[in-house]
């Protein structure tokens, strides 16, 4: 049977639905404490949603057995809400989070601690995970004739809201192919994984760091020399370019030129520039000892201080926990000082307190200091910090700090236009610790870092808090170890 979550799964990858239904179980990693956490907070989320939507239908509290006849029966009573029903219809199988009586059939609609919409945003794109899922039963509910016909399912967001998901609808102005066949396309390619008359391949994505299968996969890409191993390159351009260039080391051999064809390449969607960044790529990984440089000239500028700048977020708890800065008089690493503002707690004053602290902080410094920070991510959750606690600053107060020429997004202004290096991917973690720098923490991520806020909000305990804070001081002290590491590059070719 298909179910949704494979579905939702086969849109991230579909290696994963095949690695989860005929993969070795010896070969998963071990269950990840962030990925329990966020299967916690959803349920805890759904609960405290389910209890505010007037539900008339509890089959949840059914046992499973019987809870497909029973949901059946409380459709056939119109029932107006039924919420953790179990619905089939030939080889597919869902359990909406609720089903809800509209006119004469009903719609499905699941419950989402995020938002309802892609990029994390209050409007805009919906999100293709989500819209598989309730197509699948959407289309149950066709199947089983009890549909209300409408082809507008929904999400009940984070905040509650019901958000409509029009299956008819194209997928954006681009791409005019509605949610409903992207639903099709993708409902048959796991049909076709799953009876083993397809067959899938990994890919290195950024989602893989969290998927169950990450060292197998990683194993299995290092030993077949598969292109995504090249930062950026991805799933659909290497399976655009792997009939003629299927290995790091065959791109890393090639001229590029003579795949250029008037002023593009062979490659549909890849540009003349695009494969030499990869051709550039795969030489460096295909090179014994290859050192990283500079592929423009680049200098950067020099103050009495430097300051590196991490902010831990969690998304589930819609808080910016901590705001760590390690500070440094220039070129002079050991009188490096931490200076971290943590909220002890998820309430809003907490995150207000440490985020105005945070600001006069950074003000304060950016008068002698140069301020790196790895990515727009930080930019991006001060302007909702401002937007939410305006009493603090403004979003064009924001707008203009991280305008200023001290403010140096490492990754964005540096790394990505300025830099090559042989390595995977171009992540502070990876390029520290490329550099020799080593977290001090055994098992460091963001993810973890959340983890671990959750349980020092539930225990109060201080070595908990303690590891918070030395994993963020680490990270600000890994952006000091690339920029002192950018410093010593040379221009390819010099
Ligand atoms: S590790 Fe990556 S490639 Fe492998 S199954 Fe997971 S998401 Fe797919």
């Amino acid at each position: 049977m298909i179910t949704a979550t494979q579905l939702y799964n086969a849109v991230q990858c579909p290696h994963r639905v095949a690695l989860d239904a005929f993969g070795n179980p010896a070969d998963r990693d071990e269950p990840n404490a962030f990925i329990e956490l966020l299967w916690e907070q959803g349920l805890a989320h759904e609960a405290s949603v389910v209890a505010s939507l007037g539900v008339t239908a509890n089959m949840s509290l059914v046992p499973e057995q019987e809870r497909e006849a029973q949901t059946l029966d409380a459709m056939r009573r119109g029932e107006p809400l039924i919420f953790g029903g179990r619905i089939s219809h030939g080889d597919k199988v869902g359990i909406p989070d609720l089903l809800k009586l509209r006119g004469n059939g009903y719609a499905a609609g699941d419950i989402k601690a995020g938002s309802g919409f892609d990029g994390d945003a209050e409007e805009g794109k919906l999100k293709k995970h989500y819209a598989v899922q309730i197509s699948h039963y959407t289309n149950i509910l066709e199947g089983l004739n009890v549909s209300d016909g409408s082809r507008e399912p929904f999400i009940v967001d984070r905040t509650g809201q019901e958000v409509p998901y029009p299956l008819s609808a194209p997928q954006g102005v681009r791409n005019t192919v509605s949610w409903w066949d992207s639903y099709q396309i993708v409902l048959n390619d796991v049909r076709s994984l799953l009876a083993g008359t397809a067959t899938s391949r990994p890919a290195m994505s950024a989602g893989c760091k969290l998927c169950h299968w990450y060292r197998h996969c990683k194993e299995t890409l290092i030993g077949s020399n598969d292109l995504t191993l090249i930062a950026e390159l991805g799933r659909s351009k290497r399976d655009t370019i792997a009939a003629a260039l299927p290995t790091v080391a065959a791109l890393a051999r090639c001229n590029p030129e003579q795949f250029f064809e008037g002023g593009k390449t062979v490659f549909p969607g890849i540009g003349r520039d695009t494969l030499i960044k990869f051709h550039e790529r795969a030489k460096l990984l295909a090179t014994p000892n290859a050192r990283p440089y500079l592929k423009k000239a680049l200098t950067l500028p020099v103050a009495q201080h430097e300051v590196y700048f991490d902010i831990e977020a969690d998304p589930m708890a819609d808080i910016v926990y901590l705001h760590g800065f390690v500070e440094r008089p220039h070129g002079q690493p050991a009188q490096a000082r931490f200076a971290p503002y943590f909220a002890d707690g998820t309430a809003p004053e907490c995150e207000e307190q440490v985020f105005a602290q945070a600001w006069r902080y950074l003000c304060a410094r950016v008068q002698d200091s140069i301020v790196y920070y790895y990515s727009p991510y930080e930019r991006t959750a001060y302007k909702k910090l401002a937007k939410t606690y305006p009493t603090v600053c403004s979003v064009e107060d924001v707008e203009a700090l991280f305008a200023l020429p001290a403010m140096i997004d490492l990754y964005l202004d540096v790394i990505k236009k300025c830099t090559e290096w042989p390595t995977y991917d171009q992540s502070i973690k990876t390029l520290a610790q490329y550099l020799g720098f080593h977290w001090r923490d055994t098992h460091p991520s963001g993810a973890a870092s959340i983890e671990w806020y959750h349980r020092w909000i539930e225990t109060g305990d201080l070595a908990i808090k303690q590891r918070i804070l030395d994993y963020n001081e680490d990270d600000c002290l890994a952006t000091g170890v690339v920029v002192d590491g950018v410093r010593t590059l040379t221009l390819r070719g010099a």
